[in-house]
């Protein structure tokens, strides 16, 4: 697909048209990954964070979080719930915390591969390529690092970067993969500046850096960041601005889907937050695969503010769990079996 064409697709509003666009992802979805919905267990291991994302809740400059970092023992018991609910993968997160030593991870890393057959995702923000090396010697598989905007001047005004360092995300995913690493990227759709024209790239790169896994979310507002406080003033102008809705994040699902057609696609926390009822459905009918079901404690999770009234902080891991299973059920899908490792992957290493 041409970019012209994934424009159009963008700023089209015509229900008829679009209902083709969801058939025809829908259909390469079934295709290429199947039937099945491969279920992650998320565990936010810490809020801790050393960066100042404009965007994001639990920045390091918001004064109002109450931080917390989750015990060995609480990890381990987050993974037995991954295990007794049968999924096939658990991903630790958390903010850019450097009080997560390399030695430390390696260890709860260790005890995951000895203890289960669970794949281990990371998603720990920029951490130095030795840690990066030796978390992925220790076991993990895969990493993910979303890259939130293919537009330099807007990636560098909502993510400023430590001191003396440079901030290259598309550098650190080509790193990974080297390292071995099944890796995930992905954006956010409505960042304020964001045009038609930088999603239309997103998408593009996606396809062009081969990424395993997409996640794509909306982006919303938090009242305690500097971007939440004031996105009118950043917004783009003549229509060529991207609302961060919940269509236009089902395009860039659909369209993304059309695009890499064998990669995992998750149907986001953020989609499902800003459309309670059927948000989640609706990105695994439009082209995901794959659900990250919340495993962290319920004290720890609404502490996990990235942004408000997040999908999952009204319930624990035992709701989300039969909530999530009962709805791909309902869909007439089938919950994956297995580590649900991208296809797209697979294919490249026979
Ligand atoms: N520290 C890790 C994990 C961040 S949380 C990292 O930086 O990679 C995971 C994702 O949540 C981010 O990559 C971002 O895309 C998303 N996110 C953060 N703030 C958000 C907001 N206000 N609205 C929507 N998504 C947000």
């Amino acid at each position: 697909m041409k970019k012209e064409q994934i424009l159009e697709w963008l700023k089209t509003d015509d229900q008829e048209e679009l209902e083709k666009l969801w058939r025809q992802s829908d259909k390469i979805r079934r295709d290429n990954v199947g039937e099945e919905v491969h279920l992650r267990g998320l565990i936010e291991v810490s809020n801790f964070c050393a960066r100042d994302c404009g965007y994001c809740g639990i920045r390091v400059s918001n004064q109002d979080v109450c931080r917390y970092r989750m015990t060995a023992d609480e990890i381990m018991g987050c993974v037995q719930m991954a295990v007794n609910f049968g999924y096939g993968t658990v991903v630790l997160q958390a903010g850019e915390d450097y009080g997560i030593s390399r030695e430390w991870l390696c260890d709860i890393i260790t005890h995951i591969t000895r203890e289960t057959n669970l794949a281990i995702t990371l998603s720990l923000g920029e951490r130095d390529e030795s840690e990066l090396i030796a978390w992925r010697r220790a076991g993990a598989d895969r990493y993910l690092l979303r890259f939130e905007t293919s537009n330099r001047a807007l990636y560098d005004r909502i993510h400023p970067p430590l001191p003396g360092r440079f901030s290259d995300r598309f550098q650190i995913l080509r790193n990974l993969r080297e390292i071995g690493y099944e890796v995930g990227s992905g954006i956010m759709v409505g960042i304020p500046g964001q045009s038609f024209d930088d999603l239309a790239n997103d998408i593009l790169l996606f396809k062009e850096y081969d990424i395993d896994m997409i996640g794509i979310g909306p982006y919303i507002p938090h009242p305690g960041t500097p971007l939440g406080m004031s996105s009118e003033e950043h917004l783009c102008l003549s229509g060529e601005q991207v609302p961060g809705t919940e269509l236009m994040t089902c395009k860039v699902v659909a369209l993304t889907r059309i695009l890499c057609p064998l990669i995992n696609i998750p149907s986001t926390t953020a989609l499902a937050t800003i459309n309670r009822v059927e948000g989640r459905v609706h990105g695994l009918s439009r082209g995901a695969n794959i659900v990250m079901p919340n495993l962290t404690p319920k004290k720890y999770r609404e502490l996990y503010e990235i942004y408000p009234a997040k999908a999952s902080c009204d319930e624990n891991a035992d709701e989300s769990n039969s909530r999530i299973k009962n709805s791909i059920c309902a869909m007439g899908r089938v919950i994956g079996v297995g580590r649900g490792d991208s296809a797209n992957k697979k294919t490249k290493a026979v």
